[in-house]
């Protein structure tokens, strides 16, 4: 830790930039980036992530001591840029004290404006400015925002209104005006002295007076911010170590609430949402700080095109648009033009697309924020594309951008259009956030999660949404909003959280106390089922189907690039022809793991696999296999058919007999009259096959090795697919699989009986192919002899799955009794069963790999697990060199990045 703790950030001087985002936070290093490019940037300074960490560690009072001087030299540099003193009565210098982590966490921490007001300088404000209203708006807004971030004057439960908007409302009712900008001065008098009267009541202590207080309580609160509620939660969700504290930045104010010549904005150099090059953004006449995102007035859009299409929307006319909700290209065009100049210079220097924040005071423009904007996964996969095309970034850039957990956004369903044709239009918002979403309404946050937690889909309904919403957000499946636009708080978190989004639904009524939602006369109650479309902004009745997305163009272009930078192949899990077409389509070579036995449980077959279990003798067994045979033969050449040309792993019966097993009354007696035996008979035969660990028991190959018929079967039914399949034409390559090897025998002895069954089919046919008879990794004494075993097997897949349990010694599925308290401890950074656990079950990968190797050139390796489709896993399997990963068919276009993304890491 350095002891400076202190940078300013002005035209004369600056101390940060863009690279110290570790230590001026986000927001503080991308000031201080702007004052470098000569942007006009209101002068500040930024007091460092470390002095958080020292106010956590060592509390208030030692961090005071420890930077006030600097603080206070700061400050005068501040003074001398801006020509006025901080605390003066007569032309004080205000500030706003704003959060600011390495991370951007949008709203989650909080910012006070107008700093350093109090009833002497208020008036000087007055004075100086020739603008007494705009004096105590200021005043106001200040009082409200401080007494709510500082001294925590919140609602008193989650039905009560903010205590400020509380007075506000009544004052504007009194008056009977419906905007804040209709009040007069005389009404804001009012409402500072109800609001200080209110502090005192509740508080029983007086709103602070002097500035240095003032600003001392700000900074504090903004590190204490830091570990509030939703804060660590946000952290949690984003796998933010608590560590890396937030910055504070003190920033003289400028003024969007001067009038008529000012107002305030947020924009974006592309589309959010779509990703689309288009600039785009919203403001406010008249205006400060939050009023935008806070969704307190309808704001207007920045371009005349972004109007027009908003207007479009809204269903508001052109004539009303022009009159009432014109642009700023409109009605400010050099602002404007200025605006775009240093929007492109922005997104050319950062090379990405920006999110900035920006303030007109009196007919200037002064920029207070950039940022790298959050977007949707659709929007980052155009965004990267696109740029590249641009030349803004060179093709591994573009692949490094897209988080690959991202492209799930994309491969969600979307709305059946002939659905949607027929379904009931209740309301239109914005397109806030793309996708499709159906649920049952809710009102509350804390609700939507209780409701999830019993397994309902929810849609969160809110007048408009606020950083304590953010749980709720999380798990309902998409976001309804009465007020705000595509820049409110509830469009940037759900477009952040690719969720579906419909903000500003202004014809909808919500009434939380009531719990209803009423829209034209039509009542809507908690429960009711409605369906948002977050790329078009209407919300319907009821439930409306969906169907899946389709790909193609930009992540068409992003995967092909993909697929030059990676060396992992990506296969898939696959155990039907139809999940196999699904995993091809999504650019899968192969398959890696079919499991056999997924296909016994269809229809009648289970009846003839409890018969084969059930039986006493071989006999018996063999009568029943003879029934699966061909059932097994018709699935295995469905697959081969479908995977012409590439490689598909099957494995040979796996999971513990039990598993199969009717344990009910009902089904032991069906049993029994299936087989032709006594219902005891068959009870007795049940209760014997209990085992007290089956994940432990009889299974994997153990199973091949008690009745060799069942491995004979397998075999055969793979074999005579697989000629079959080629019969039709088809470029069949079978690799064969035994699982839960342990040592050489048993693959040795599995692989007797298949060879040998194998032959036996050749003959009989008069026609041969080639094929390899390979073996699951997955129990650690596999690994430590996979040299003894890779002599003899012709390839190794690793099932992390199992290799995970028998490794740690955790039950896969007992794992959610302790995990939770594991994670929270940081015993295990992630779920071992996610994300492979590199540094244990990954070396018996490593050293298997290494031992495979050495006996066998050029042995093929890959991984069939979950794992297989983790992008942190992914990496790991590219570092130690397997040939190939397997995963679930919808995230192979995930793996396909992950894998790209290794290779240039790498
Ligand atoms: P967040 O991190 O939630 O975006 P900010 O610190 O950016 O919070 O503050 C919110 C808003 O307050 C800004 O978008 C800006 O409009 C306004 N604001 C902050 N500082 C100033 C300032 N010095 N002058 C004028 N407005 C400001
Ligand atoms: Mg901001
Ligand atoms: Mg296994």
């Amino acid at each position: 830790m350095s002891n400076k703790f202190i940078y300013v950030f002005g035209p004369s001087k600056t101390e940060g930039a863009a690279d110290m985002k570790n230590l001026l936070g986000g927001k503080g290093a991308n000031l201080a980036e702007m004052c470098r490019l000569g942007i006009s940037v209101p002068p500040g300074l930024t007091i460092s992530t470390e002095a958080c960490t020292v106010y956590t560690e060592q509390g208030a009072q030692s961090i005071q001591k420890l930077i006030e001087a600097d603080v206070k030299q700061g400050m005068a540099f501040v003074e001398k840029e801006m020509g006025k003193k901080f605390g003066d009565a007569a032309d004080p210098l205000l500030v706003s004290v704003r959060s600011g982590s390495r991370a951007s966490m949008p709203g989650m921490m909080d910012t006070i404006l107008n700093l350093g007001l109090n009833d002497e300088a208020v008036a000087g404000l007055a004075n100086k400015s020739g603008n007494e209203r705009f004096a105590w708006d200021s005043y106001r807004r200040f009082i409200q925002m401080y007494g709510d971030v500082v001294m925590g004057l919140k609602p008193e439960s989650k039905e009560d209104h903010d205590p400020f908007e509380v007075i506000i409302d009544e004052i504007k009712e009194k008056q009977g005006v419906e905007l804040d900008t209709d009040l007069s001065t005389a009404d804001l008098k009012q409402m500072v002295n109800e609001f200080k009267a209110m502090i005192r009541t509740r508080l029983g202590r007086e709103f602070p007076n002097d500035p240095w207080e003032q600003l001392w309580g700000a900074v504090m609160a903004v590190f204490q911010s830091w570990n509030n509620d939703r804060a660590v939660y946000y952290r949690q969700m984003n796998d933010i170590p608590g560590s890396w504290g937030t910055a504070v930045n003190i920033q003289s104010m400028v003024f969007g609430n001067l009038g008529q010549n000012s107002g305030t904005g947020v924009a974006f150099t592309r589309d959010a949402a779509s990703g689309e090059d288009i600039f785009n953004g919203e403001f406010l006449i008249n205006a400060q700080g939050e009023d935008v995102v806070a969704g307190i007035r309808t704001p207007q859009q920045i371009t005349l095109e972004g109007s027009r299409r908003w207007a479009e929307l809204a269903l508001v006319s052109e004539a009303d648009r022009a009159a009432k909700f014109p642009s700023l290209e409109e009605i400010m065009p050099a602002i404007y033009k200025e605006l775009l100049k240093t929007e492109t210079a922005l997104e050319n220097h950062y090379k990405d697309m920006q999110d900035i924040e920006f303030t007109i005071q009196e007919g200037k423009l002064w920029m207070l924020q950039t940022r790298s904007a959050k977007r949707t996964g659709a929007a980052l996969v155009r965004t990267s594309v696109e740029m590249l095309k641009q030349g803004l970034i060179d093709e591994k850039t573009a692949l490094l951008r897209v988080a690959p957990d991202r492209l799930n956004e994309l491969l969600h369903p979307v709305f059946d259009g002939q659905a949607i044709k027929k379904a009931r239009l209740i309301a239109s918002g914005l397109p806030a956030s793309p996708g499709a979403a159906t649920g049952q309404i809710v009102f509350f946050a804390d609700e939507a999660e209780e409701w999830v937690a019993q397994g309902k889909d929810v849609i969160l309904v809110r007048q408009e949404t606020s950083p304590e919403d953010l749980r709720g957000m999380v798990v309902a499946k998409g976001i309804l909003t009465a007020r705000g636009g595509m820049t409110s708080h509830a469009a940037v978190v759900a477009r952040g959280m690719g969720k579906c989004c419909v903000s500003g639904a202004g014809s909808v009524r919500v009434d939380p106390k009531a719990r209803t939602m009423t829209v034209d006369g039509v009542v809507y109650k908690e429960g009711d089922w409605v369906s948002l479309d977050g790329s078009t902004g209407k919300v319907y009745e009821g439930k409306v189907p969906t169907k899946d997305a389709e790909l193609s163009g930009d992540f068409g272009t992003l995967m092909e690039l993909a697929d030059r930078y990676k060396r992992l192949a990506i296969r898939a899990n696959a155990d039907t022809p139809e999940d196999a077409k699904v995993a091809r389509n999504f650019g899968a070579v192969g398959i890696g793991l079919c499991r056999t036995e997924h296909m016994f449980f269809e229809g009648d077959r289970i009846k003839s696999v409890r018969e084969m279990i059930l039986s006493q003798d071989e006999a018996g067994r063999r009568k029943a296999l003879a029934k699966l045979l061909p059932m097994q033969r018709g699935d295995f050449e469905g697959l081969f058919l479908e995977m012409d040309g590439l490689p598909v792993t099957i494995r040979l019966l796996d999971p513990p007999l039990h598993e199969f097993l009717p344990h009910d009354e009902a089904g032991q007696t069906a049993m029994a009259k299936e087989m032709g035996v006594s219902y005891d008979n068959i009870k007795h035969r049940v209760d014997d096959l209990h085992e007290s660990n089956p994940m432990m028991g009889h299974r994997g190959c153990r199973l091949g090795i008690s009745y060799p018929e069942i491995t004979e079967m397998q075999a055969r039914a793979i074999i005579e697919a697989a000629l079959n399949a080629k019969a039709k034409g088809r470029d069949v390559k079978v690799e064969i699989m035994i699982p839960l090897v342990t040592t050489v025998r048993e693959f040795n002895a599995q692989a007797k009986v298949i060879r040998d069954t194998i032959a036996a089919v050749f003959k009989e046919r008069g026609v041969e192919i080639s094929y390899l008879l390979g073996t699951m990794i997955e129990t650690p004494r596999g690994a430590l002899v996979a040299d003894s075993i890779g002599k003899q097997a012709e390839f190794f897949s690793f099932g992390t799955n199992d290799l995970t349990q028998m490794t740690l010694g955790f039950s896969r599925d007992d794992i959610g009794k302790f995990l939770p308290f594991y994670l929270r401890d940081g015993m295990y950074e992630q779920d071992p069963f996610q994300s492979i656990d590199q540094k244990g079950v990954g070396l018996l990968v490593k050293m298997a790999v290494e031992k495979g190797r050495a006996v066998r050139t050029g042995i093929k390796l890959g991984v069939c697990g979950e794992h297989g489709g983790d992008p942190a896993s992914i990496d790991f399997f590219h570092r130690v060199g397997l040939d190939y990963v397997s995963c679930s068919p919808f995230r192979v276009p995930i793996a396909r990045l992950a894998a790209a993304q290794a290779a240039i890491s790498n």
